[in-house]
């Protein structure tokens, strides 16, 4: 294979046409190019001459000025004003080198001017030259529409940044993520995109970078917010590579993370979630307890914890089957979070046919009245249960407990309490609410103890 600019020895399938009126000089060059492994043509004239490079397009004409019917100079601008053999490298080779000649020769687009008599070798070394340099150049063409159409059709946007944050260079993947017309980010500030502690950041970045570019490396990846034309923000990974040329430079690599960011988000929801019902799991229950009992704790709000169970359930499965079980499961709970309308509200389903309400900032008093508003709530649902010994409908029993929560309390006491109490709630005959306090904390005993004397 060629390696263009890179080496001195031309390529031996290199294709060369001889144009020369002269049949001797179009033997001997024509043994001469052989010799040299081209595969070479020749014509008699301009007219024929043109014809085969047309034909064959050879990599270097060989072209002789004085001949009769169209000259060398003719044939030249004819070649030069054709598109399929404009390229084509020409080198006259005339008796005719006075200055003008060879000026004309250069004006028309040739690529060298040798004089007649032809010395052999020097027509040689002038042949390979032109070659390299056309081979070069053809290499060099390659590897630059090569590299176009890889950036032109890469899923990644890549951004050629200079050292002052202003953006040289756009693909249209780049484009495209931010919602600009080609050609519209260019000439626009990395400022622009970003938010301006990030930028802040990079411009100082390429700016350590200008000063002393030896030191340079890699910004690495990072995810950052970019504002897309519409003002929308996406995430993106951005990487950036230093590069120096002329003057220093960074390709920026922008890969778009905004639908795994979607699907981390949409994860992280649904292992919040109940499949179920829809509303909260217990896992996220119980880390949001937390949360408001630590906070309950600081301020010395009371929290109210509600649990619930539905009645007889069993049979409800047992009689119209669990499918049937699985909607009347989603009405409660539906009927249930409806109750949870504060922020520091959660409904959950804690498990089976049990669910959970947590009311911060309640006390018992309205703790128990939203109880009481569940429970009558489910009843007005009235999903039919045909064997429930309590109603003809579907019911729950609720047990709610209230704290203020001091550091001697734990968080099962409460369940604990509230669970008794939704106990409690069956044992009397199901469809009602129990509320109940917590075993009292040594300070409370010891406050009540006082309070007895
Ligand atoms: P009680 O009034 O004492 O609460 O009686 P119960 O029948 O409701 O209580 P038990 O704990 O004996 O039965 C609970 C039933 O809930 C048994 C179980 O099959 C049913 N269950 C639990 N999870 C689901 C579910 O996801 N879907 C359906 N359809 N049923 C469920
Ligand atoms: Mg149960
Ligand atoms: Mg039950």
């Amino acid at each position: 294979m060629n390696q263009g600019g890179t080496s001195f020895t031309p390529r031996r399938d290199a294709v060369i046409l001889i144009v020369d009126d002269a049949p001797d000089n179009l033997s001997v060059l024509r043994k001469l190019m052989v010799e040299q492994g081209y595969q070479t043509y020749v014509a008699n004239s301009g007219e024929r001459g043109l014809e085969i490079a047309r034909r064959v397009h050879p990599h270097l004409i060989l072209l002789d000025v004085i001949m009769p019917g169209m000259d060398g100079f003719e044939t030249c601008r004819q070649l030069k004003s054709h598109p399929a053999t404009e390229d084509i490298p020409v080198l006259f080779m005339s008796a005719r080198n006075e200055q003008e000649d060879v000026v004309t020769g250069f004006e028309l687009g040739a690529v060298d001017y040798i004089g007649k008599p032809l010395r052999m070798a020097e027509v040689c070394a002038r042949v390979r030259t032109q070659l390299q340099i056309r081979f070069a150049t053809e290499t060099q063409q390659e590897q630059s529409e090569r590299l176009r159409t890889i950036v032109n059709n890469m899923a990644e946007g890549l951004l050629i940044i200079e050292a002052d944050g202003r953006i040289q260079f756009t693909n249209p993947a780049c484009d495209q993520y931010l919602g600009y017309m080609s050609h519209e980010l260019a000439g626009k500030s990395i400022s622009d995109l970003l938010n301006p502690l990030v930028a802040g950041e990079y411009l100082d970045y390429f700016a350590r970078y200008a000063a002393n570019p030896e030191a340079a490396h890699s910004h690495g990846t990072r995810e950052v917010i970019i504002r897309h034309r519409t003002g929308k923000s996406v995430c993106m990974d951005l990487t950036l590579t230093p590069m120096f040329l002329r003057q220093p430079l960074f390709i920026g690599l922008l890969h778009d993370i905004t639908h795994h960011k979607l699907s981390e988000d949409a994860l992280q929801r649904a292992a919040m979630i109940d499949p179920l019902t829809k509303i909260a799991n217990r896992r996220h229950f119980d880390s949001f307890l937390e949360k408001e009992w630590q906070r309950a704790m600081r301020t010395g709000a009371p929290l109210s914890l509600v649990v619930l169970d539905v009645d007889h359930f069993k049979l409800f499965n047992d009689t119209l089957g669990h499918a049937q079980g699985d909607v009347c499961l989603q009405q409660v709970a539906q009927a249930i979070s409806a109750h949870a309308l504060r922020v520091t509200d959660l409904a959950a389903r804690y498990g089976g046919e049990e669910f959970v309400l947590l009311f911060a900032e309640t006390d018992a008093d309205s703790a128990y009245q939203m109880a009481e508003s569940i429970r009558t709530h489910v009843e007005s649902l009235h999903i039919p249960h045909p064997r429930s010994a309590t109603s003809p409908h579907i019911t729950v029993s609720i047990g709610v407990a209230t704290l203020c929560p001091t550091p001697t309390d734990n968080i099962e006491s409460l369940f604990v309490a509230a669970d008794r109490a939704m106990y409690a709630a069956k044992e009397d005959g199901r469809n009602q609410v129990r509320a109940t306090r917590p075993p009292t904390t040594a300070i409370e005993a010891a406050r009540a103890a006082l309070a007895k004397r």
